[in-house]
């Protein structure tokens, strides 16, 4: 099924991230962590797609296994920086080929380290969400940025998301967020501009206090009080910030539910364990959703 189609018939959609394993490692090694995260029954599963199509086979493959061994709906995220529309293609017909339906259309990042990408025939992700949109076959999803994208300003980011969805997108996913303030704010403002579409709210369980600092400065995303002293209190004490980053998550995720968000996604750093934990955290809430959409 399309995920356009998932949003429609439910009210909570639940879904995780996953990234492919890098190239030291077989691809093999990730099958375990998706058997084990699709026995946790979420609407949907997405694949990162490496910076520049680093892994881009990868995505592709690890895609189709999710949605033709495990059952779950597949979505493979893929990035249009440097890439031709043949590369472009090329991606959609191996999607196409393997029945996966649902793409994560994005533009990617400039690198950090100065390598210089080949002039493609894409500019931005509204670019890519059009082209794709030519074969109606595809359900076609977009990021959001609910405390607005680093290269800009708030407003004209709005406005720029707002084209993502005149193109074509059927639905958002945000960046994290630690605050859930910020994301209603910026819902009601989507909502003032006719930005109808589900918006899924990204949400990562804080396991390792360093990575989460690089992350939150690399996305600009702010760190609430009452998250700070998580991270200052259990910085060097991994099993406890474990517990306190699930029950953090666990939270957030439980009042998003309750203030009706269409969606949930769970970014789960290939993280079984801590999924499971979340997992069980709401099933009850989640049985309650569940049993409402079989009426
Ligand atoms: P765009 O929507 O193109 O926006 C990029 C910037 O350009 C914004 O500041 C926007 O306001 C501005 N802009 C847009 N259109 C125009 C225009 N016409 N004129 C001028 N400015 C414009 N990266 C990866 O490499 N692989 C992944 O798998 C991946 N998955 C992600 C999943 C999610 C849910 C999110 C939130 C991000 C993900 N990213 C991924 C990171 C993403 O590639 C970066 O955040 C990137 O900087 C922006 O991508 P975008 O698709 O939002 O770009």
């Amino acid at each position: 099924m399309k995920i356009g189609e998932i949003f429609k018939n439910k009210s909570t959609v639940i879904s995780f991230e996953v990234f492919p394993p890098n190239k030291n490692y077989s691809i093999d090694h990730i099958y375990g962590t998706i058997d084990e995260l699709s026995a946790l029954e979420p609407d949907f599963i997405s694949v990162t797609y490496g910076a520049g199509g680093s892994t881009r086979g990868r995505t592709s493959q690890i895609a189709s296994r999710i949605k033709n061994t495990n059952g779950i709906e597949a979505l493979a995220h893929l990035t249009c920086l440097g890439a031709s529309k043949e590369e472009i293609d090329s991606i959609l017909k191996e999607l196409k080929d393997s029945n996966v339906k649902n793409i994560l259309a994005l533009r990617g990042d400039y690198p950090k380290d100065g390598t210089i990408l080949k002039d493609g025939d894409f500019s931005y992700a509204s670019d890519l969400v059009k082209y794709i949109k030519q074969d109606s076959s595809f359900s076609v999803g977009a990021a959001c940025y609910p405390e607005g994208h680093q290269d800009n300003n708030d407003l004209l980011d709005l406005f720029h998301l707002k084209n993502k969805i005149d193109t074509g997108s059927d639905f958002l996913i945000s960046q994290i967020f630690f605050d859930n303030e910020c994301f209603y704010r910026f819902k009601e403002k989507a909502e003032k501009l006719k930005m109808d579409v589900p918006i899924s709210a990204g949400i990562i369980p804080v396991t390792d206090a360093r990575q989460i600092r690089r992350i939150t400065s690399l996305c600009g995303c702010s760190i609430p009080k009452k998250f700070q002293k998580i991270l200052d209190r259990y910085e060097d004490k991994p099993e406890a910030l474990k517990e306190a980053g699930t029950a953090y998550a666990i939270e957030q995720i439980i009042d998003l539910i309750s203030s009706d968000v269409h969606g949930v996604h769970l970014y789960t750093m290939n993280k079984v364990e801590i999924a499971k934990k979340i997992i069980e955290g709401i099933s009850s809430i989640r049985k309650t959703f569940q049993e409402a959409a079989n009426d």
